[in-house]
């Protein structure tokens, strides 16, 4: 299984618009991060996780030229805002599967009413085929994927295991049963935003707790924040099983 992240950042982006902030103005390519998002391919699959209004840019970095479905971790607009642009993706395969929480089905059937109207559709418009994630196994491609509950602030958040793989992000509270469900993981990301405390996302501190908790063989952080500092910095400051994600990493599970 092969994992790119297509972004690492947090929901304004790295840089910030307008901002003066040093990191902003860093010219390590580490330092600039998408919206957070990830590609995972396994034999010929190839899913992404997440739909952020970086998405296009994201698929034309990676030559992404076909993919098997969206899956979506929740509603937030980093998340979401660039379901528009699987147009080239549909125009080639029809109805992209989209796989998400009801209530996640719901609010982007609100937002993007367009893409979910069956009778008199605009001609151009994208087309999904919904399929709704409950806190069960369910298959994509020939794997079966275990979906991990949990919450930032009052929103549920799915996260996804893919056999030896995790994957989650905007975590602030998971139950231990949850946790329970990611032993034996060789990889798992998650989100670590700044080192401040944050109402809705783990802090730098609160992640490395909750790796330890896991214990994967490596563990990568995502949904950073500039406040976090300089990549390279941060870097050396980590445990050794833990590194910081960044734009267009490859890692093979
Ligand atoms: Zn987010
Ligand atoms: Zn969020």
């Amino acid at each position: 299984m092969k994992v790119t992240f297509l972004g690492t950042g947090t929901s304004q982006g790295i840089p910030v618009i307008g901002s003066n902030h040093p990191v902003c103005l860093s010219l390590d390519p580490k330092d600039k991060r998408l919206r957070v998002s990830a590609l995972v391919e396994w034999n010929d699959y190839t899913y992404v996780i997440d739909c952020g209004p970086d998405f296009r840019q994201q698929m034309l970095t990676n030559n992404v030229s076909k993919i098997d479905g969206i899956l979506f971790t929740h509603e937030h607009s980093d998340h979401v805002a660039g379901l528009d642009d699987i147009r080239p993706f549909f125009f080639n395969q029809g109805d992209i599967p989209i796989y998400a929480h009801q209530r996640v089905l719901d609010t982007l059937r609100n937002r993007f009413e367009y893409v979910f109207v069956t009778e008199d559709k605009y001609p151009g418009a994208p087309g999904v085929k919904e399929h709704v994630i409950e806190n069960t196994p369910f298959k994509l491609g020939d794997l079966d994927v275990v979906p991990i509950n949990t919450f930032h602030n009052r929103v549920q958040v799915f996260g996804f295991r893919l056999n030896q793989f995790a994957y989650l992000t905007d975590v602030k509270t998971i139950e231990d049963s949850e946790i329970d469900k990611l032993k034996g993981v060789k990889v798992l990301v998650v989100n670590a935003l700044r080192e401040k405390p944050h109402h809705s996302h783990f802090n730098l501190e609160e992640a490395i707790a909750f790796i330890q908790k896991v214990k994967p063989q490596k563990a990568y952080l995502t949904h950073i924040s500039h406040y976090m500092g300089f990549h390279e910095e941060v870097q050396q400051r980590l445990p050794d099983n833990i590194y910081l994600a960044y734009d267009n990493l490859q890692i093979t599970i």
